[in-house]
């Protein structure tokens, strides 16, 4: 084994939004940083993605930690995207046109209702439409729908774009990306951050962050309480192609599943939320029920070509919320679990994280959100 690095900087395991876009904030600080990815640069769940940044449309009850920090993180989403457009001289396709939540029945109607009290209480704005002014928006949705919450808070981005311009912006800051390089191994010393193993290389930096995604508890060495509670959770996801961009206009939201219309033309219907490991088929009744589902809210894509279908893993904790800052251990972070939100809470991740890693900032939301809120007593 070779002593591959022992340098002053960070190294993040693991090269998905969350990865890639911790390291290009620490870059512009002058942290030199290494990004060591398994596969190719954001293609796990970063490439998978809708690219919602849902504010309102991910609301679930009980779950405010994961809405502040939404919140938080879609007040810097516009300047991030400039700064990161203009600097890495390539768009992420972020659209501003809002999302709209049907309802198809009664009973949807019913729980679209109380949801949007609940957004209510949580001063969303939030705005009650009839089937009527839904369909003077989209005249494309069925002649029944009863009922819309209009969300004007939730923005998208094109997330492959997204992933795209950062690799590009991180490595036009000086990151060393060493892609087709698995770590297996974190070796754990006392008192120090870890050892790195990857393909036979050893690396003893400053500081690693732990961003491998639903893969980040599964890394030998990582025992105990310093194993990141994360799992799969499986979305199977496909995209149909439209006529023309009037076809869907806004995002929206059925009470089956979601229809994100993006400016390349592409229709992206998702998402089943699967507990099955890492299970990568993509299976008949998945896209089965993802096209009943758009097709009883918007008939007309049934005449629309298939364009793709593929799947992905959410990094799921077990209150949603992502795990991100200190250890405990010296000098090694953790920053995963982001769960359905990882492309929306891709900005204050960066930001909490790297500034945690260079200042020593601990804002109260981020210490909520400690890796080690799950081990038993915390
Ligand atoms: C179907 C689907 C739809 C989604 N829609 C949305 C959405 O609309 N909006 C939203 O905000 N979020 C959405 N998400 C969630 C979002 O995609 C994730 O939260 C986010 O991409 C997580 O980013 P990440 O960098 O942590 O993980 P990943 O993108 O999975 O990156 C982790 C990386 O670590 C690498 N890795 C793993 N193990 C190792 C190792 N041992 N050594 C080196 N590298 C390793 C992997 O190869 C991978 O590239 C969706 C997810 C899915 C699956």
């Amino acid at each position: 084994m070779t002593d591959a690095s022992r340098h002053s900087g960070t190294l993040i395991v693991g090269g998905g939004v969350i990865g890639l876009s911790i390291g290009w904030r620490l870059l512009q600080r002058g942290e030199p940083v290494t990004i060591l990815e398994r596969g190719e640069a954001g293609q796990e769940a970063s490439s998978a993605a809708a690219g919602m940044l849902s504010i309102a449309n991910e609301v679930h009850y009980q779950e405010d930690l994961n809405l502040l920090l939404r919140m938080e993180s879609m007040r810097l989403y516009p300047d991030f995207v400039s700064e990161l457009e203009s600097f890495a001289g390539s768009s992420v396709d972020y659209r501003t046109e809002g999302a709209i939540a049907i309802s198809l029945h009664a009973d949807d109607t019913a729980e679209l209702k109380n949801l949007f009290e609940y957004q209510l209480e949580r001063k969303l704005p939030v705005r009650w439409m009839s089937g009527e002014e839904v369909r003077e928006l989209e005249p494309g949705v069925a002649g029944f729908v009863v009922a819309g919450v209009m969300c004007p808070m939730d923005h998208q981005v094109n997330n492959r774009l997204l992933v795209s311009t950062l690799r590009a912006a991180f490595l036009k800051a000086g990151g060393t990306l060493r892609e087709h390089c698995e770590v297996s191994e974190l070796r754990m010393e006392d008192g120090r951050p870890p050892a790195i193993v990857a393909q036979g290389e050893e690396w003893r930096p400053a500081r690693v962050v732990l961003a491998a995604g639903s893969w980040s508890g599964l890394i030998p060495g990582l025992d105990g309480w310093l194993r990141p509670l994360v799992r799969p959770v499986k979305g199977q996801i496909l995209a149909l192609r439209m006529p023309s961009p009037d076809f869907l206009v806004h995002m929206l939201k059925t009470p089956d599943v979601y229809m994100a219309p993006k400016s390349d033309g592409r229709l992206v219907i998702g998402a089943t939320v699967e507990e099955v490991g890492f299970n990568r088929d993509f299976t008949a009744g998945a896209g089965y029920e993802l096209l009943k589902g758009a097709w009883r809210a918007m008939p007309s894509v049934y005449e629309l070509p298939i364009d793709e279908m593929w799947c992905g893993f959410r990094p799921g904790s077990r209150d949603n919320a992502p795990l991100l800052g200190e250890t405990g251990v010296e000098g090694f972070y953790v920053a995963t679990g982001h769960y359905r939100n990882g492309i929306v809470n891709t900005p204050i991740t960066a930001k909490y994280m790297s500034e945690l890693i260079l200042d020593g900032n601990r804002p109260e939301l981020l210490l909520k959100l400690s890796p080690g809120r799950f081990a038993s007593g915390a």
